[in-house]
Parts: structure tokens; C-alpha cells; sequence
């Protein structure tokens, strides 16, 4: 974990929410109002029916995102959102290239691009997932993949700290399986090289969260990897008590 980037912990809600759950937002707030000082940003992306509630139960200690937007203002997109729509309804973020969206709506890294565009034009902050399937880390190219995933879906324009990254394994996405210490490590330093690369002194400043299977049980050595600053959790942060207890590990 860095000590210059504040590190970001992200709830990825998915298709999961009705209106009832927004008291684990409550709760959430409530145990972080008990914390002397805020151990990192929290964020959580509920689905786009929630997010105008959400920020009501938030509290200002609790940002809320979306989880996907339209690369386009508006228009004749039978139910699709754009990143105005979610910035007018209260999102600071939004979840960009999920490897669900990736693989169930088949987006490519230049849609991922354009809709990260969209969000920094709508001033919310795009957080955009990468990570290679089984096979490709099973076959060595893991490395290759994932640069290749940053290079085509990171705008080339960015004027200064606008983006986040998420590296998601997409075999440890909601599988229970999470990678060695030591090829998050690999991994996360090879992101940000190329991060560097891209965006020069920016590079070096842009949060890099880990996804993929993280728990109150795993997140303290996780989060512990030095270019590691936070991360993108799904099934742990449906209720208030698991999303806190990995917020809790942060040193
Ligand atoms: C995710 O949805 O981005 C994710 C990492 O899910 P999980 O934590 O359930 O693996």
C-alpha cells in the first residue's frame, strides 16, 4: 500500500439490491462515523435503481458509484444510462469494463475507452477493470493480456488524476480462488510501469485496486502489496458487517 494514494475500498453490488438493503448502507456509515479517522475512501456501486437513495443513507463518509455507463450523452439507447444521468443522480463513480459486462455484453477496450471518456467528461471518475481469464493465466500470457487490457480501454487524453484501475483475475471474480501474494505483487507493478509509461507523472498517482474473491480474511496481506491501493469487492460487500471487517484489516 502506497503512502501518497488514499487508498479506495469499492463495493460492487452487481444485480443485487432492493430497496431494503439500503439499511446496509446505514449500518455501513454508522460503523465508519465510529472510526477516529477514515482508513480509506469508501465507495459503493449499488445497481442504477438504488444510486439516488443511496447517497441519501450515505452519510459523508460513503461515496456512491455506478456499476456501467454509455459512452454517449444520450440518445435512442433503449435502457442504457449515461454518465450524466448517473452524476445527476448523486454517483461520484462508476465501474468501467467489468469483466461481467466484458464477457455478457461483449465490450471491447475501445467501448471501455469511450465510456471512460464519457465518465471524466460527466466529472465522475471512471474505475476501469482488467484482468485476464483462466487460460490465459494458466498459459503464461496473464502479463501480456492485462497490459494490453490497459493500454486499449485507458483514455490517451487524461489532463490529471482522473481514473482509477481495477485488476480483477477473472478466475478469482466470485470463485473463492485469489491469486499468490507474490503475482499480485507481479502484476500490480507491471500496471503500474505501464500506467507510468502512459500517463507519466499521473501514472504514478493513479489508485490500482485488486478484485477478485477479497474478505476480511485475505484483505490485510492483499492490501499490504506495495502498488495494492484498495480494493474492488463484490459478495463481501453486500452486508455492512463484511464490507466494514475488510475495511477494518487497512494498516
Ligand atoms: C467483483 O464483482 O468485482 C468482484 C471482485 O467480486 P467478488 O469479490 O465476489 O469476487
Amino acid at each position: 500500500m502506497s503512502e501518497t494514494i488514499t487508498p479506495l475500498i469499492v463495493g460492487n453490488w452487481k444485480m443485487n439490491g432492493l430497496g431494503e438493503q439500503l439499511s446496509e448502507i446505514t449500518a455501513l456509515s454508522k460503523e465508519l462515523s465510529k472510526l477516529e479517522k477514515q482508513k480509506c475512501k469508501t465507495i459503493i456501486c449499488p445497481p442504477a435503481t438504488l444510486i439516488r437513495p443511496a447517497c441519501s443513507k450515505a452519510g459523508d463518509n460513503i461515496m456512491i458509484g455506478g456499476q456501467n455507463c454509455h459512452a454517449e450523452i444520450s440518445g435512442a439507447h433503449t435502457g442504457d444510462i449515461s454518465a450524466q444521468m448517473l452524476k445527476d443522480a448523486g454517483a461520484k463513480y462508476v465501474i468501467v469494463g467489468h469483466s461481467e459486462r466484458r464477457t455478457d455484453c461483449f465490450e471491447t477496450d475501445s467501448q471501455v475507452k469511450a465510456k471512460s471518456k464519457a465518465a471524466i467528461a460527466a466529472n465522475i471518475i471512471p474505475i476501469i477493470c482488467v484482468g485476464e481469464n483462466e487460460e490465459q493465466r494458466k498459459s503464461g500470457n496473464a502479463i501480456d493480456i492485462v497490459l494490453s487490457q490497459i493500454n486499449g480501454s485507458i483514455p490517451d487524453d487524461l489532463k490529471g488524476n482522473e481514473i482509477v484501475v481495477a485488476y480483477e483475475p477473472v478466475w478469482a471474480i466470485g470463485t473463492g480462488l485469489v491469486p499468490s501474494i507474490s503475482d499480485i505483487d507481479e502484476m500490480h507493478l507491471a500496471i503500474r510501469q505501464a500506467l507510468v509509461k502512459k500517463l507519466g507523472e499521473n501514472g504514478d498517482k493513479t489508485p490500482i485496486l485488486y478484485g477478485g474473491s477479497m474478505k476480511s480474511s485475505n484483505s490485510a496481506q492483499i492490501l499490504e502489496i506495495a502498488h495494492v491501493n484498495g480494493g474492488l469487492v463484490g459478495g463481501a460487500s453486500l452486508k455492512a458487517s463484511d464490507f466494514f471487517g475488510i475495511i477494518a484489516t487497512i494498516k
